[in-house]
């Protein structure tokens, strides 16, 4: 199965994804954590995107389309995958579709996590206290400034790629607002799982 998780940072693409890995042995393609490993590895990507991520801006199209294009080919995601903060513009929407062709893949399911962007400032607080208090390094950006550009981002940029799958009768929506379990069944519901 291979599939797409859309929604605003805070949406709970990363809860959800990692349930699937649980249930379904998928492999979970964050562009985030992908990133952020490179960030930390010092790699030529890492500080080409570093700076970016920490203003909450986009890193460019041509390094994530880059990434993701390395990361499908790989023996571990011919079972499935979920791509999770990928596609974020049309742009990479249009990369993607063009590699799965070229690989003979197919997109099962896109999925967009709907919330009210009023309660995602606090979700990512909450996430912040929760990290802080197990030890754990707070990322770059999960401040009010990078949240607000990283808001921005999604608005301006990652809404128009629901649009784009909409428009191809592709795009199914779930309420992210609803309890974590609840969003888990509602997935599985789309995936006839
Ligand atoms: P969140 O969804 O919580 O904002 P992510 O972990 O998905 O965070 O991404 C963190 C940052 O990594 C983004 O703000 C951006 O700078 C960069 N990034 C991740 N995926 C992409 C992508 N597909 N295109 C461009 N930049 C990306």
């Amino acid at each position: 199965m291979k599939l797409i998780l859309l929604g605003p940072p805070g949406a709970g693409k990363g809860t959800q994804a990692q349930r699937l890995v649980e249930t379904h042995g998928l492999v979970q393609l964050s562009t985030g954590d992908m990133l952020r490993a490179a960030v930390k590895n010092g790699t030529p990507v890492g500080l080409k995107a570093k700076d970016v991520m920490a203003r909450g801006e986009l890193v460019s199209d041509e390094i994530v389309v880059g990434i993701i294009e390395d990361r499908i080919a790989e023996p571990d995601c011919a079972k499935g995958f979920i791509l999770d903060g990928f596609p974020r513009t049309v742009a990479q929407a249009e990369a993607l579709d063009a590699m799965l062709a070229k690989s003979g893949m197919k997109l099962d399911a896109v999925i967009e996590l709907k919330v009210d962007e009023g309660i995602l400032v606090g979700r990512i607080e909450k996430r912040v206290a929760e990290m802080t208090a197990r030890g754990e390094p707070v990322r770059a950006d999960d401040n009010a400034e990078a949240l607000k550009k990283r808001l921005d981002a999604y608005r301006a940029q990652t809404a128009p790629v629901s649009d784009y799958y909409a428009s191809k009768g592709a795009l199914k929506t779930v309420d992210g607002m609803a309890p974590i379990d609840d969003v888990t069944k509602a997935i599985a519901g789309h995936l006839g799982v």
